[in-house]
């Protein structure tokens, strides 16, 4: 069941502070995303291509998804007429297999690169280190029918609210980092940075756009 209370309060300070608010949906049933329909919510983001395809037919076409999970380069082809957004790009190959079935279909993708801000291991997300060299990658493919709307990042799993506050920060500056160069002119806009646990934080650190699941349900 959708907290009514929890969304109408999120709502509030997301759009006090002029964020976006993307509901993730993943594993909660389509009578919740409905519910949400209702209260006014378009955007919402799922983290598996499976889940994605399945929900997508059986929900009102003006849903905007977002894909905020891990992408493989063979399921593109599937969700690249269906969503709004990828926040989870990390790979030049991947770049390169959206830029491709983005030109098939004749249509836009917009993008957000995945930065690894967090100390946990992880497979997924550019280092902070290498993002200089992927843009530079990036460049040499003179993109057409992929725009690079920003960044995505998620802060350490932890108490430490000075730690998350450090790997926010870091996100913002590379973000800031980015724009003032103009590399991809005003497209990039968007810092996709916040969850359920730490979207305040995320959001006095600069965040424009924050992904919200757990919260919204009881
Ligand atoms: C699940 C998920 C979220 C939302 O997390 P909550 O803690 O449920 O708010 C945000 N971003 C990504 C990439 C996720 O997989």
């Amino acid at each position: 069941m959708v907290n009514t209370n929890t969304y109408n309060e999120f709502i509030d300070i997301t759009s006090k502070n002029k964020v976006d608010l993307i509901a993730v949906s993943k594993t909660r049933p389509n009578e919740e995303l409905v519910q949400l329909y209702n209260l006014g919510q378009r955007a919402f983001g799922e983290n598996k291509v499976q889940e994605l395809l399945k929900k997508y037919p059986e929900l009102p076409k003006d849903i905007e998804w977002h894909l905020i999970g891990h992408l493989q380069s063979n399921k593109v082809r599937q969700i690249i007429d269906k969503v709004t957004l990828i926040h989870s790009v990390d790979s030049i190959s991947l770049v390169r297999e959206i830029e491709k079935q983005a030109k098939k279909q004749a249509c836009q993708m917009n993008i957000l690169l995945q930065i690894h801000i967090a100390e946990e291991e992880s497979k997924f997300g550019i280092s902070p280190n290498s993002l200089d060299e992927f843009i530079s990658e990036l460049s040499k493919l003179e993109l057409k029918n992929t725009r690079v709307c920003g960044l995505m990042g998620m802060a350490t799993f932890t108490e430490d609210q000075d730690k998350i506050k450090k790997e926010f920060t870091l996100l913002k500056s590379l973000f800031d980092n980015i724009q003032s160069q103009h590399i991809f002119g005003t497209d990039f806009r968007h810092l996709s940075m916040g969850m359920s646990d730490d979207m305040p934080i995320a959001i006095a650190c600069g965040s424009n756009m924050v992904r919200v699941g757990s919260a919204l349900f009881i």
